[in-house]
């Protein structure tokens, strides 16, 4: 990482710490460092909490705007502050971003050399480091010698849910940091995470001894995130609308989630085969293929990474512009953690899921043989309702985090395309009757040949041609009848003997449909969703819109924006950076619909602290310029 150069007293600010409480203050080292003009909710309540040396605990979604909240106390306080965090790429993402904006920030961790650990304790020493981020296990052999020491002015405690055995990332070390308290009883302590249930919120609070804290729980909504459904797509239906679909996102990097390693590398090979580059990450790999692969997907070298769930929690990309699952997630906690990684800098994003009964077969089956069967199948039950919604999927999604969340958003596929019902008896009977009459010891794959009135092999050696119902669904697509019978499964027409080789079973609300004692309605297919990407992309987000606004009559170049994102990247390089660092994706879209001709201007653009106007300003008000004058 290249030296910068910094000199305490940062600012002016420093001078005058004593009036630093007031929200003119905390307003004013926003913009200073951070170049934002405003909090986001709650955003200035943590700070003011922590400012008056009180201990907090923090819910608020990825995305949210944590580190702030901690970051900016930091710098109103004396001394220094001291980060835990559990991934070393994570604390060094931190400390990039910090330094980036002229912010001195160290991390202590085993990935350092001891050399530049012992600069980095020198420097602490003399108070010229206003954030050390440090690993559990580090900070325990620290806590006698440098943090006695040095004048710490706060802890932080990043992702503290990991300290919980109910949370989903459980990590021993941070079982440890219960001695802090122990040991310094006076120094105020914020302890943040995006994932806490009532459980893991409280544990966290008992393991780390908070006094009486506060605790701030931000609305799980996050509202630039679109939300999509493809329902009962096979292999082949998956590839072709992921290929389109990353024909739209031209230049824009994203994750693809895959429930087996195998996939990962199946569709990746798939994408490369189309000239896209990818990368693939999962558990099986080396870390050292690991770690490549997750650096390439920050630097930008890549444009997709797809992977298993292993991948995510070490990484603070800004720009992730989408996520896609190409399985159902086993819960919607996963599933919204997942989704959770795009969009982190607020702009709006995409997110595609795929549903598939494959996928509800073997995931049933892995809840059926867990410790924790009964939760775990319930879990998956709430993902399939998800997956399945015919009302707001975003309206599920705050539901299921216990916010109670009244109207529609809008903008998710059911809000914009609400789905339109059918009767679908006829269908239902065809099915069933199938069903019945090969015994019920029939697959859903060998089930819409016999409806199709396939020959195969198989079909041949069961007899199943000879069943008075063959070819008696032959006008339906195959991938249609893949989708009715989703929805036959979701209505409780029939069930799956997953332990009977995944045979269908027809069940007595079925036997009402066949017998035609009650109606069956099903939902019409839609195949193709049109939408208009380039409204989109210039569409304000929420924090955007008032400086949009000023511009509208300007629109966006795409030209200007390959000009700016090109000289983004050779910063980038040249400083070791990852291109979202030097300036977020925002700020580029930014500077290219107000166009500031002025480094003043310039300094004005959300996301744009001094330490960047100073560094940045000049160059990109040159080539705004020398744009306005070619036009
Ligand atoms: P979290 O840790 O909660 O996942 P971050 O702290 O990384 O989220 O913040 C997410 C993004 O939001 C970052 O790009 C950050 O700079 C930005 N951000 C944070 N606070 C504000 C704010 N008040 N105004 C605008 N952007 C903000
Ligand atoms: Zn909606």
């Amino acid at each position: 990482m290249p030296e910068e150069n910094f000199h305490l007293p940062l600012h002016p600010i420093y001078v005058s710490l004593q009036v630093t409480e007031s929200d003119l203050s905390m307003l004013q080292t926003l913009k200073t460092y951070f170049g934002y003009d405003s909090f986001r909710p709650l955003q200035q309540e943590i700070i003011a909490n922590v400012l008056a040396r009180r201990d907090t605990l923090v819910l608020m979604p990825t995305g949210g705007g944590k580190s702030i909240c901690y970051q900016l106390p930091a710098l109103l306080m004396e001394g220094t502050a001291v980060v835990v965090s559990p991934l070393i790429s994570l604390m060094k993402d931190q400390v990039e971003a910090l330094r980036a904006n002229g912010i001195p920030a160290a991390t202590l961790n085993s990935g350092n050399s001891e050399m530049e650990n012992a600069a980095i304790r020198k420097d602490c020493l003399q108070g010229r480091i206003k954030l050390l981020y440090i690993s559990p296990e580090r900070l325990l052999g620290e806590t006698n010698f440098l943090l006695k020491d040095i004048n710490v002015s706060l802890f932080a405690i990043d992702e503290a849910h990991c300290i919980s055995q109910w949370g989903h990332d459980f990590r021993p070390e941070y079982t440890q940091l219960s001695v802090l308290r122990q040991e310094f009883p006076r120094i105020p302590m914020i302890a943040l995470t995006a994932t806490a249930d009532k459980i893991t919120r409280q544990d966290i609070q008992e393991q780390l001894h908070l006094k009486d804290p506060r605790v701030f729980i931000s609305s799980f909504d996050r509202p630039n995130l679109n939300l999509a459904v493809k329902r009962g797509y096979q292999q082949k239906e998956k590839m072709s609308t992921i290929l389109k679909f990353i024909g739209e996102h031209k230049d824009q990097c994203g994750i693809i989630y895959c429930m087996s390693r195998n996939n990962t590398e199946r569709v990746a090979a798939t994408l490369q085969r189309h000239g896209i580059s990818v990368t693939v990450y999962h558990a099986g790999l080396s870390p050292a293929a690991r770690d490549r692969a997750q650096e390439d997907f920050i630097n930008d070298r890549v444009q997709v990474v797809c992977a298993t769930i292993a991948f995510g929690m070490g990484i603070d990309k800004s720009n992730v512009r989408w996520v896609i699952h190409y399985n159902l997630p086993k819960s919607i906690e996963n599933f919204y953690q997942e989704i959770g990684r795009a969009g982190r800098d607020g702009l709006e994003s995409d997110t595609l899921l795929f549903y598939s009964m494959s996928d509800i077969i073997l995931l049933s089956k892995f809840a059926d043989e867990s410790s924790q069967r009964e939760i775990n199948k319930d879990k998956l039950h709430r993902m399939q309702q998800y997956a399945e919604a015919d009302i707001c999927r975003r309206r599920i999604l705050l539901n299921y985090f216990g916010e109670n969340r009244e109207y529609d958003c809008g903008h998710c596929d059911v809000c914009l395309n609400p789905p339109q019902r059918f009767d679908g008896t006829i269908l239902v009977q065809k099915a069933l009757s199938a069903i019945v009459r090969a015994d019920q010891r029939i697959s859903t794959r060998l089930l819409v040949d016999v409806l199709r009135g396939t020959f195969t092999q198989e079909i041949i050696e069961n007899g199943f041609d000879r069943l008075k119902t063959f070819g008696a669904g032959r006008d339906v697509p195959a991938r249609d009848w893949q989708d009715y019978l989703l929805q036959m499964l979701q209505l409780g027409y029939f069930e799956i003997a997953y332990n009977e080789s995944n045979h269908l079973k027809m069940t007595e609300s079925g036997r009402k449909v066949l017998f035609g004692q009650e109606k069956a309605m099903l939902v019409v297919i839609k195949r193709e969703q049109p939408k208009d990407k380039k409204a989109k992309q210039t569409k304000p987000g929420k924090e955007t819109g008032r400086l949009l606004l000023q511009s509208e009559a300007m629109q966006e170049a795409e030209d200007l924006y390959e000009v700016l994102r090109a000289h983004r990247k050779k910063l980038a390089d040249e400083q070791g950076y990852p291109a979202y660092i030097v300036l977020s994706d925002k700020v580029l879209h930014l500077l290219c619909s107000i166009r500031p001709t002025t480094v003043k201007e310039f300094g004005q653009i959300s996301g744009i602290g001094d330490f960047k106007k100073e560094k940045y300003g000049k160059s990109f008000v040159a080539l705004i310029n020398q744009y306005l004058k070619g036009k």
